[in-house]
C-alpha cells in the first residue's frame, strides 16, 4: 500500500498498524511509509504527527498537500489496521463467551497459516481440554451424589418405618442393623472420595521408601484369604522378593483392591493367582484370575471413577466403581502404570509396573 500511494503521487504516509512488533514497523518504513503509529493510538498524537509530515513535506517539495490525499492515507490505514486487528478482536470476543459459561464456544480459525490463526487454534484446544475437564468434574459431582443418596434413603426410610408405631426388640434391632450398613457404606464412600481427591491434588503424602513389593503382596495374600475360602477359591502365588521404591501401606491398597476385584468376579472353587518379578528396572506384580472377564467395551472404561461393568448387579452388592480408580491415583502418584488384559469368559490379569528405584 505505502509503495502504491508512492509511485503515483509525493504523498507522505503515515502508517496504522496493529503489528508493534519492530520486524513489522521495520518492513512499513522500508515499503516507503515516513511515520508509523501503533494501534490503539491518541488522536492528539495522530494530528501531530499529520502536521509534523505535513510541514516537512511541504519544506521539501515546496507543494502543499492536499487533504483529499490525506484522508484516503488515513482512510487506507485505518483498513489495514482493521484487517489485522479483526482475528485479535474475535479472540477476545469468545474469550468474553467462554467466560460467561459458555464452554463450546471456539474461535473461528480458518487462516492456519498466519500466526493469529496458530494462536487461534492452539487457544481452541486449550478450550476443548477446559470443557473436558469441566464436564468430568461435572460428571463426578452428580455420580458422587447419586452414590450418597442411597444410603440417605436407606436410613431415613429404615427410621421412619420403626418410629411409625411400636416397636418389639428384635424389629429395632433390624432397623438399626440396616442403618448402621448403610452408615459404614456412606464412611467407605466418603473415604474413597477424599482419597481420590487428595491424589488429585497432590496432597496425599506418599513415602517413597525401598520396599519389597513381594512381601507387601504375601501379607495382602493372607487378609484376602478367608475371602477367597468362603468361595472356595485357591490363590496361588509366586512372590519372591522383589525392590520397589515408594509407600508400602499405598501399594498394599492397590494389591489388596486387585484381589478383592479377583475373587468377587471369580466362579465358586476357581482360581486367582498373584506373581512379582523384576523386568527392565520395573518392579512387575500381576492378579490373574479366571473369572468372568471384563467385555472389550467396558475396558478402555474400567479405571475411570464410578464406572462399573454389570452396574445394577455392581451397585446392588455396594460396590462403587471406584476401587480401580484409587488403584490407577496411587499408581500414578508413584510414577508407575496400571494394565489389564482380559478374555472374557476366561479371566482377567491385571498388571502393576513400578520403577524400583
Ligand atoms: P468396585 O469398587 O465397584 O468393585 P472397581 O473400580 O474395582 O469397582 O471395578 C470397576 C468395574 O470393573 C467393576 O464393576 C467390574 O465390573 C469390573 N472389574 C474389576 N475387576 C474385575 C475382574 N477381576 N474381573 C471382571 N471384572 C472386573
Amino acid at each position: 500500500m505505502p509503495r502504491r500511494v508512492r509511485k503515483t503521487k509525493k504523498t507522505p504516509v503515515l502508517m496504522l498498524t496493529a503489528r508493534d512488533a519492530v520486524r513489522g514497523r521495520v518492513h512499513g518504513l522500508d515499503t516507503g511509509a515516513d511515520d508509523y503509529l501503533v494501534k490503539p493510538f491518541d488522536v492528539v498524537e495522530l494530528l501531530a504527527r499529520l502536521r509534523a509530515l505535513i510541514r516537512r513535506s511541504a519544506s521539501q517539495a515546496g507543494s502543499r498537500l492536499e487533504l483529499g490525499e490525506v484522508v484516503i492515507g488515513l482512510a487506507g490505514g485505518w483498513w489495514l489496521a482493521s484487517r489485522a486487528i479483526r482475528p485479535i478482536e474475535d479472540i477476545s470476543a469468545t474469550a468474553v463467551r467462554i467466560a460467561a459459561g459458555d464452554l463450546s464456544q471456539r474461535i473461528n480459525a480458518a487462516d492456519t497459516d498466519s500466526e493469529l490463526g496458530r494462536l487461534a487454534g492452539v487457544l481452541n484446544s486449550t478450550f476443548t481440554r477446559l470443557e473436558a475437564a469441566f464436564a468430568h468434574q461435572a460428571r463426578f459431582t452428580s455420580d458422587a451424589s447419586h452414590e450418597l443418596r442411597t444410603p440417605v434413603t436407606v436410613i431415613l426410610s429404615q427410621t421412619q418405618t420403626a418410629l411409625a408405631r411400636e416397636r418389639n426388640g428384635p424389629e429395632y434391632r433390624e432397623a438399626l442393623e440396616a442403618c448402621q450398613r448403610a452408615a459404614q457404606r456412606m464412611r467407605q464412600l466418603t473415604e474413597s472420595l477424599l482419597q481420590l481427591t487428595r491424589l488429585d491434588a497432590g496432597e496425599e503424602t506418599l513415602k517413597r521408601e525401598s520396599l519389597d513389593l513381594g512381601r507387601v503382596a504375601r501379607e495382602c495374600v493372607e487378609w484376602v484369604r478367608p475371602l477367597a475360602a468362603e468361595r472356595h477359591i485357591e490363590i496361588r502365588s509366586d512372590l519372591p522378593a522383589v525392590e520397589a521404591c515408594g509407600d508400602a501401606e499405598r501399594l498394599g491398597q492397590v494389591v489388596t483392591n486387585l484381589l478383592t476385584n479377583a475373587i468377587q468376579f471369580s466362579r465358586d472353587r476357581g482360581e486367582v493367582r498373584v506373581a512379582t518379578r523384576g523386568e527392565n528396572g520395573n518392579a512387575v506384580l500381576m492378579v490373574t484370575d479366571t473369572g468372568e472377564g471384563i467385555p472389550d467395551a467396558d475396558r478402555p472404561h474400567i479405571f475411570e471413577r464410578f464406572y462399573r461393568v454389570d452396574n445394577s448387579r455392581s451397585r446392588r452388592q455396594g460396590h462403587a466403581g471406584l476401587g480401580l480408580a484409587i488403584c490407577k491415583a496411587i499408581v500414578d502418584a508413584h510414577g508407575g502404570v496400571i494394565e489389564v488384559t482380559s478374555q472374557p469368559g476366561a479371566g482377567s490379569t491385571f498388571i502393576v509396573k513400578l520403577p524400583a528405584k
